[in-house]
C-alpha cells in the first residue's frame, strides 16, 4: 500500500494552492485531480477578478499555470477519482479508482461544488443537448437563438447578460417576483433589452424531440397557470452543492452538506483532516478565496504533521 504524508483531493484553486505550499514545506504532496481536472474554473471563459492579471486570463489557462507552479516544486499530480475514504483512523485510507490503496498521514477536501439542477425527468433526458448549466461553456452554440436561464441569483443574470450578447432572446425563468442579485447585476439584466424576466414561474417540462430542446412548459407559481416558451437552449443557473458525498458520516457537514471547518482555520472535525475552497464555503465561492484558503490548509497540516 502506497503510503503518502499530505494527501489533497481536488486541482481547483484550492486544490493547486494547497498543494504548492504543501510541496514548498516539503510535505511531499500528493494530489489527485478528480473527475473535473482545473474543477469549475474551467469552465469560464475569461477570468478578471484574480489579482495579477491586470488583463484578464482564461480559467483553463489559470488553472494550467497552478497545476505547473505546484509541479515545479515536486507536487505529485496525478489524475484519478477517489472513491472511497476512511477516516476512522489515522493513518486514513484512501482508494483511487476503486483499485489503487492509499495511507494518508493527512488529507486536504478541496473537492469543491457542481452545479445543480432542477431534477426534472426532461431535464435529464435533455441534458447535452439543449441543458446545460453553464452558459459561457455552451453560449456558443446558440448564436442567434432563443434560450432560457432558470434561477434569479447573481450567477443567472451574469448567465443571462453573457447569453444576450450572442442569442437573440433571453428568458429568465425565476420562482419569485423578484431577482435575488445584487443591484448592479439587476440594473444590467434590465438595461438590456432581449433579456425578458418572467417572474413568478417554475419549469415544469423541458420541451423537445430527438433534435434537443424546444421550449419549456412553465407554471405560475402562485395561480398555477401554464404557458409555453420557444427555445433551443435551457440554462440553469440555481446554485451549486458541494461535492461531499465522500464524507457524509465522516466529517461534520453544516445542513447543505458543507464541510464544517473551525473558525478561521481548515480543521474539520477529524483530526488530521482540512478542508479548503468551495466544499467548505457556501457564500463567498471565489477563485481568490479558494486559493487562500487552501494556503491555509496546506499550513494547519503542515503544523499538524511537524506536531506529530
Ligand atoms: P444563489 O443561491 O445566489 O441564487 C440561486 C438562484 O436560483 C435564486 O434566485 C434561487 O431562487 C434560484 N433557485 C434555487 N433553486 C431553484 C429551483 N429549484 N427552482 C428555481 N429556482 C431556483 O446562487 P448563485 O449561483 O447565483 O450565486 C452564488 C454566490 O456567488 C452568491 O453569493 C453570489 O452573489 C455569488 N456570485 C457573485 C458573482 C459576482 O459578483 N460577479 C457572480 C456569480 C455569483 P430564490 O431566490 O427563490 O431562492
Amino acid at each position: 500500500m502506497e503510503k503518502v504524508r499530505c494527501l489533497i483531493i481536488g486541482s481547483g484553486p484550492a486544490g493547486f494552492t494547497a498543494a504548492i505550499y504543501a510541496s514548498r514545506a516539503n510535505l511531499s504532496p500528493v494530489l489527485y485531480e478528480g473527475i473535473e481536472p482545473g474543477g469549475q474554473l474551467t469552465t469560464t471563459t475569461q477570468i478578471e477578478n484574480f489579482p495579477g492579471y491586470p488583463e484578464g486570463i482564461g480559467g483553463t489557462e489559470m488553472m494550467e499555470d497552478l497545476r505547473r507552479q505546484a509541479q515545479r516544486f515536486g507536487a505529485h499530480v496525478r489524475r484519478g477519482i477517489i472513491t472511497s475514504v476512511d477516516l476512522r483512523q489515522r493513518p486514513f485510507h484512501v482508494t483511487v479508482d476503486n483499485e489503487h490503496e492509499i495511507e494518508a498521514e493527512s488529507l486536504i477536501v478541496a473537492t469543491g461544488a457542481s452545479a445543480r439542477y432542477l431534477g426534472l425527468e426532461s431535464e435529464n433526458r435533455f441534458r447535452g443537448m439543449g441543458v446545460s448549466a453553464c452558459a459561457t461553456c455552451d453560449g456558443f452554440f446558440y448564436r442567434r437563438k432563443d434560450v432560457a436561464v432558470v434561477g434569479g441569483g447573481d450567477t443567472a443574470c451574469e448567465e443571462a447578460t453573457y447569453l444576450a450578447s450572442l442569442c437573440r432572446q433571453v428568458y429568465m425563468i425565476v420562482r419569485k417576483p423578484y431577482l435575488r442579485a445584487s443591484k448592479a447585476m439587476q440594473e444590467r439584466v434590465f438595461a438590456t433589452e432581449n433579456i425578458k424576466v418572467l417572474f413568478e414561474q417554475n419549469t415544469a417540462e423541458v420541451l423537445g424531440d430527438d433534435n434537443g430542446v424546444t421550449g419549456a412548459r412553465l407554471r405560475h407559481s402562485t395561480t398555477g397557470e401554464e404557458t409555453q416558451i420557444a427555445i433551443d437552449g435551457f440554462f440553469l443557473a440555481i446554485g451549486h452543492h458541494p461535492n461531499t458525498e465522500l464524507f457524509k458520516g465522516q466529517l461534520e457537514l453544516d445542513d447543505e452538506g458543507y464541510i464544517k471547518v473551525w473558525g478561521a482555520s481548515s480543521k474539520t472535525s477529524v483530526e488530521g483532516v482540512f478542508a479548503a475552497g468551495d466544499v467548505k464555503d457556501p457564500s463567498y465561492r471565489q477563485a481568490i478565496t479558494a486559493a487562500g484558503s487552501g494556503c491555509i490548509a496546506a499550513l494547519d497540516c503542515e503544523r499538524f504533521l511537524l506536531a506529530q
